[in-house]
């Protein structure tokens, strides 16, 4: 039920389908034949979109009308339409940014699919027009005080700007109503149909991109980066739409919504859903009108590309190129350096360095020190790590994000280094709030030069710097204006000055925003042109020295599209990367890794990073050994021996022999060469869809490996034990499981013993890892190994992924099933990043392996890999981490439990301490025989890929790649699990986990 017509879908006798649109009583004819020939003229038009790949190519159908327009009784009409297929835009979850891109598109293409048409009975006159925004002034009285004072905000302002410059913008026949309702998508996600010409008439060409705007707006957390989207869309379609009016228009569309469902209210006040549209309306209204215009003007111009986007910002910089500031600060004959202080930085260094202002101060101190400079200068533009903590985080449209690029200059020196104008100027402000941005002290500039008005901020100043200073004080060039703080009073920093001209201020008094987020660097950037040349070289009558001539600047780093294309000539044909758009990490801070846009990540895949990303004790432990000696074992060291003992100090005391490696891969190569010593056969044992390095024997008994993508099966020697799946293996009573998978190795060794061949062993992992998190059943390695101590085999526990205190109630994955292997390898967690692995066994298999052929491993044991492994050893005793896993991990288990039962898609969820997993599944069919479930593996990918979106690493996995493992490093905490459970069940309701 529309609000004018009625609409029916028909379907005929051979299954074509059409609309049926039966007005309300006192239809105009004239109006019918309109939309009739709109409709027509639309026919004829190729309404096609998207850009490259072919996979977003889009075309739009439109309803045509079919026969006559036909007079009912009681002055209705009826017209008859071809049906047009698809689901409304407002269905979708989520709308990508790809889709408010096209839906830009959708409405340039309209603007220009309609530049040709007219039809004398257009209407030029209709309540939902933006343009007739201040016709719904009146019904303000119905809002509350709050929602009168916003509205009558953007009439005024509507009233003032564009109502006199209306007849001055182009007209066209529009849409008119280019809204979620009305756009229809297809099962690819992509536009397919336009509907309803109800409100097509003569107005300025520009509403048909401001409805788009005020629309898409609306639910998302920021609205202004949504509306850029579509923006963006309608320029590449349509290119030189002015944006000047926008912002009213936008803001005038939103107000007759408002208004109207105000006014409805009153009349079916008994009607709540009249009132549902309005909400996201004022909310939208409301965030709006804490924006100031002209930022939202510059957002807007940088979206559409328009001129002036860039104009004020280069008629700055050429005017700054030929005056004679005074430098800022006096940096002649002083030595400068730059100072990197990006996410990736080497400068910074380890996150301890700047996340405690003490630390930080003596890093700077002592990296100037150590190049003999005076002072360090940089950081314009720069994207820093430093502010990517939860306090700092914000919800943008696609997960939490920081405000991260730098938009200053930083000058570091000496505490007390004066400052001077670099201008005639009077002071705009001054802030002395220490607390709120970490600034401390603040001054603002007001400049007026030939013609340019622009201001220079000045942060981080000692407190007794400003003496005499306000509002209007009149500031000479060349006047010494502040000093540097010390740390104590200037908001915590290292000294420094904060640097910054801005040619706007936007009503900021006393504080101008420093930081600026990563999508409207853009346009903040242009706002805040670079301030380098006011620290100039300043000799009087000459043009200023850029302060660059002081020093080389850093080399620019490759971008990620160059690493990508550099990679893939020069790098192994195999290597692959995940994720479709790769990321590109630079930093890696706890459980979380950071790209070089800033963007914080929580990791959930990453177990080598055991004790968290770059963890300062393991760090420092490598850098100050590498720094003394790193050779290898064949000389005497005590970090080798003690590593050996810590490291037996966690295992039975059965297994105490250790053999140091540098990978899982070597770990377990050399636990299979100890089962042959020992046994004489290479004949093992291993578990389907295990996985267990990348050596030649290694892969040998890798069924991951050698029955995936370019195996060649099992070789002869490898027998496979079925994956001991109980959700959706063989045998799935928890009960006896165990003992029923464990009884294949029983037949496997008989038939063996029956064809004369010995056992050398069996391996396999304590948790199934690729094999899709499979928690082994109870009581299945005392079964295997039952049978293969009798068959005279050893056991390999390969604890790479799960040892080391993961799986939370023991240190290692074995002891979960109470047994002794006779080997255990481990890799990954040992060095925390580190190339670091073992072999530790029992005596005897020592001896037996020891049979005059020498083991010697260049790097394994070496030094520098021992205070590594020490150092992993001694965090995860000092800060608990076993137990800190035990709960965390439990306490992610149940909230995927709490999840599960709203979201039957998932099927199970397992796992140990922080080594978990949980399945995607769909019921079966009931004739699919043996099996209640089956995989929803594009959902698990669809899952993977737009967590990541979110600003969450998971990794799929399984042999139908449908279980999303749960790794993260040990530090991650309850408030992680929330979080990522928060964002796991948002994605879970979106389609593509339909
Ligand atoms: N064993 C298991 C269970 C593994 O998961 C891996 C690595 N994914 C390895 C061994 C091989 O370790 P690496 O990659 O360090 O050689």
């Amino acid at each position: 039920a529309g609000e004018v017509d009625l609409n029916f879908r028909l379907t005929a006798e051979r299954g074509e389908r059409y609309t049926l649109k039966i007005s309300r009583p006192g239809a105009d004819r004239k109006k019918a034949d309109f939309e009739r020939a709109i409709m027509e003229h639309l026919a004829k038009k190729e309404l096609a979109g998207g850009q490259l790949p072919e996979e977003v190519r889009f075309r739009l159908a439109v309803p045509r009308p079919v026969g006559e327009v036909i007079q009912l009784e009681g002055s209705r009409l009826a017209r008859l339409q071809t049906w047009v297929d698809g689901r409304p835009l407002g269905e979708v979850n989520p709308i990508s940014s790809q889709l408010r891109f096209d839906w830009g598109e959708v409405a340039g293409m309209l603007t220009e699919a309609l530049a040709d048409f007219d039809h004398p009975h257009a209407p030029v006159s209709y309540k939902w027009n933006p343009s007739q925004t201040l016709e719904a002034r009146p019904l303000a009285r119905y809002f509350s005080p709050e929602q009168r004072e916003i509205a009558a905000y953007f009439w005024e302002r509507f009233e003032r700007e564009t109502l006199p410059a209306l007849p001055t913008l182009p007209t066209s026949i529009n849409f008119n109503d280019a809204h979620e309702q009305n756009l229809l998508v297809n099962e690819q996600g992509l536009f397919c149909g336009l509907i309803d010409f109800g409100d097509a008439m003569r107005t300025q060409t520009i509403n048909e991109l401001a409805i788009a705007c005020a629309y898409a707006g609306m639910s998302v957390p920021d609205p202004l980066q949504a509306m850029s989207e579509v923006m963006k869309g309608f320029h590449w379609r349509r290119p030189g739409a002015a944006p000047d009016h926008l912002f009213n228009l936008i803001t005038g569309r939103l107000l007759i919504t408002v208004a109207t469902a105000a006014d409805n209210a009153r009349k079916e006040p008994e009607n709540p859903y009249l009132q549902v549209s309005a909400a996201p309306a004022w909310a939208l209204l409301k965030k709006l009108r804490s924006v100031h215009p002209r930022l939202v003007t510059a957002i807007f111009r940088n979206a559409l590309w328009s001129a002036e986007a860039e104009e004020e910002n280069l008629a700055f910089r050429h005017w700054l190129e030929q005056a004679s500031p005074h430098p800022v600060v006096a940096l002649a004959d002083r030595s400068v350096i730059a100072l990197d202080l990006s996410v990736g930085s080497l400068d910074l260094g380890n996150h301890v360095n700047y996340e405690d202002s003490d630390r930080f101060t003596r890093r700077i101190a002592r990296h100037l020190e150590d190049r003999g400079a005076d002072f360090g200068v940089g950081g314009y533009g720069e994207t820093r790590p430093v502010y990517t903590t939860d306090d700092f985080a914000t919800e943008g449209n696609s997960g939490p994000r920081w405000r991260t690029v730098h938009l200053g200059l930083d000058v570091w020196g000496p505490v007390g280094t004066p400052i001077f104008a670099p201008f005639d100027a009077t002071v705009h402000s001054l802030g002395i709030d220490p607390t709120q941005h970490g600034y401390g002290h603040v001054l603002i500039l007001e400049h007026q030069e030939e013609g340019q008005t622009f201001f220079t901020l000045y942060g981080h100043l000692s407190a007794d710097s400003l003496p005499g200073m306000r509002a209007g004080t009149p500031v000479q060039k060349g006047d010494e204006i502040a000093r540097f703080g010390a740390p104590d009073e200037n908001g915590g920093w290292p000294p420094h000055l904060h640097f910054q001209v801005m040619l706007d201020m936007l009503d900021y008094e006393g504080d101008f925003p420093g930081v600026a987020y990563p999508e409207e660097a853009d346009v903040w950037l242009s706002l805040c042109p670079d301030p380098a040349p006011l620290l100039g070289r300043y000799r009087p009558g000459e043009p200023a020295a850029v302060f660059a001539d002081y020093f080389d600047p850093p080399a620019a780093a490759k971008t990620g599209e160059e690493l990508l294309r550099a990679r893939q000539s020069s790098l192994g044909y195999s290597l692959s990367i995940a994720y479709r758009q790769p990321l590109h990490i630079v930093r890696g801070v706890r459980q979380f890794l950071l790209d070089t846009s800033g963007r914080r990540y929580l990791d959930t895949v990453n177990n080598v990073a055991h004790v968290g990303h770059e963890h300062p004790r393991v760090v420092e432990a490598i850098q100050r050994q590498a720094a003394v000696l790193n050779t290898n074992t064949r000389y005497l060291h005590d970090n080798l021996v003690r590593f050996a003992e810590d490291l037996t100090a966690t295992l039975p005391p059965e297994l105490s022999v250790v053999h140091f490696v540098n990978s899982g891969s070597e770990a377990n190569e050399l636990a299979l060469r100890m089962c042959e010593a020992w046994s004489g056969t290479q004949n093992m044992l291993a578990v389907e869809v295990g996985y267990h390095g990348n050596t030649s024997r290694a892969i040998d008994v890798s069924s991951y490996k050698f029955d995936g993508k370019g195996g060649r099966g099992a070789p002869g020697r490898t027998r496979l034990l079925p994956l001991p799946d109980v959700f959706r293996g063989r045998h799935r009573e928890a009960a006896t499981a165990g003992k029923a998978y464990g009884a294949y190795a029983g037949r496997i060794l008989a038939d063996w013993a029956e064809a004369g061949e010995k056992a050398g062993g069996f391996i396999g992992e304590s948790i199934l890892s690729c094999g899709g998190q499979i928690v082994l059943p109870e009581g299945y390695l005392q079964e295997v190994y039952g049978h293969v101590r009798k068959a005279g085999g050893l056991c390999i526990a390969d604890e790479v992924q799960v040892g080391v205190g993961r799986v939370g109630s023991h240190f290692w994955g074995f002891e979960l099933q109470g047994v002794v292997p006779d080997i255990v390898t481990i890799g990954k967690p040992l060095g925390n990043g580190h190339p670091l692995g073992a072999v530790v066994c029992t005596p005897a298999v020592a001896r037996a392996f020891a049979n005059g052929m020498e083991y010697f491993n260049t790097f394994g044991g070496n030094p520098v890999s021992c205070a590594a492994g020490r150092a992993v050893l001694q965090v995860v005793r000092e800060e608990g981490l076993q137990a800190h896993a035990l709960d965390t991990g439990n306490y992610l288990k149940r909230l995927l439990r709490q999840v599960q039962a709203h979201h039957p898609i998932i099927g199970d969820v397992r796992g140990e301490g922080l080594f978990l997993g949980f399945e995607l599944v769909h019921p079966a069919p009931a004739a699919a025989p043996n099996s209640s479930f089956l995989p929803a593996t594009r959902q698990a990918a669809y899952l993977k890929n737009r967590m990541r979106e979110l600003g969450f690493l998971l990794s799929t996995d399984g042999p139908d790649e449908n279980v999303i493992k749960i790794k993260p490093p040990l530090c991650f905490h309850r408030g992680n699990a929330d979080h990522l459970v928060e964002y796991l069940a948002r994605v879970l309701q979106e389609d593509g986990c339909r």
